[in-house]
């Protein structure tokens, strides 16, 4: 658990993928001669040629609200589009009481952008119906997202397979009356606000944490792998707008390192999290004292 004031944070997993160095174009035996001594065998793996990504979700604790951030994958979602997604078990929700959590206990789903790896646990599937996973909780997406996703309006035009996720995961909990719509730059509570992150997904936000003279900020998918602070212009191959992801994740490393914000993004493996330094030759990325 990481303390940031008066908030605990601390991480539930779900998955650890192969993640192909394909993911970022210009990732290649250059940089590995440069970055190797670090990357390696944390984050890259030389014989697989492959990256490793954390699907998981970020649990924030309050003095008296219990929140999560981001729903990973999920269970027995039919992902035509996304086999890693496919008809999973995971294992998460006993993962999520190992940590102290039963689902009726949540009160807030915070959801960074509204793709598969991110939103599966909010429902689950119960009697051959999807069901809000955490009965209690106000589920907050900003409307961007949800327009977007939507198949009857944004996603009119996307193939039917490209639906499943909105509809087994997010109009459910619409239709419930869970979901709370937002802009995506409120203030959620009293140290909590929301940053707008956009280009990785148009309405994508980030979620800042401030308190005790320290500030934590979820970056969601500003960046999916710490190369990438040394290479601010690289986006992944899944930025859904990649010109603005890079101008997005400019902005956001800038902000970190004057601020000296704890950056949590939603798919670093171990260390999980950390900080952004200014070095001679651009930003560096520096581990925590401690791992949430
Ligand atoms: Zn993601």
């Amino acid at each position: 658990m990481i303390q940031i004031g008066d908030f605990g944070i601390s991480r539930v997993e779900e998955l650890v993928l192969d993640e192909d160095v394909s993911l970022l174009k210009h990732f290649g035996e250059e940089t590995v001669a440069e970055h190797g001594g670090w990357l390696i065998p944390d984050f890259y793996n030389p014989e697989r040629n492959c990256f490793y990504s954390m699907i998981h979700s970020w649990i924030l604790r309050t003095p008296d609200k219990t929140i999560v951030i981001d729903t990973a994958g999920g269970d027995d979602k039919d992902r035509p589009l996304s086999p890693r997604f496919d008809h999973n078990k995971t294992g998460f929700l006993e993962r999520l009481a190992a940590a102290g959590v039963q689902p009726e206990d949540v009160d807030m789903v915070l959801l960074t952008h509204l793709h598969v790896d991110h939103v599966g646990w909010n429902t689950r599937l119960q009697d051959g119906t999807w069901v809000p996973t955490f009965p209690n909780a106000e589920y907050v997406a900003t409307a961007t997202e949800l327009e977007v996703r939507d198949p009857k309006r944004g996603a009119a035009e996307k193939p039917p397979q490209a639906w499943t996720t909105y509809l087994d995961s997010v109009q459910p909990i619409v239709d419930a009356g869970q979901m709370r719509v937002v802009e995506g730059t409120e203030t959620i509570m009293p140290g909590i606000d929301l940053v707008p992150l956009p280009g990785h997904a148009p309405g994508m936000v980030g979620i800042r944490v401030r308190g005790g003279g320290k500030e934590a900020l979820f970056i969601a998918d500003a960046m999916h792998q710490p190369i990438q602070i040394y290479h601010p212009e690289w986006s992944s191959k899944y930025c859904e707008n990649p010109e603005l992801a890079n101008e997005t994740r400019a902005k956001m490393l800038k902000y970190a390192a004057d601020e000296g914000a704890l950056i949590l993004p939603a798919h670093f493996v171990a260390p999980y999290c950390g900080y952004v330094r200014s070095g001679p030759n651009g930003y560096v990325f520096e581990r925590p004292s401690e791992t949430p």
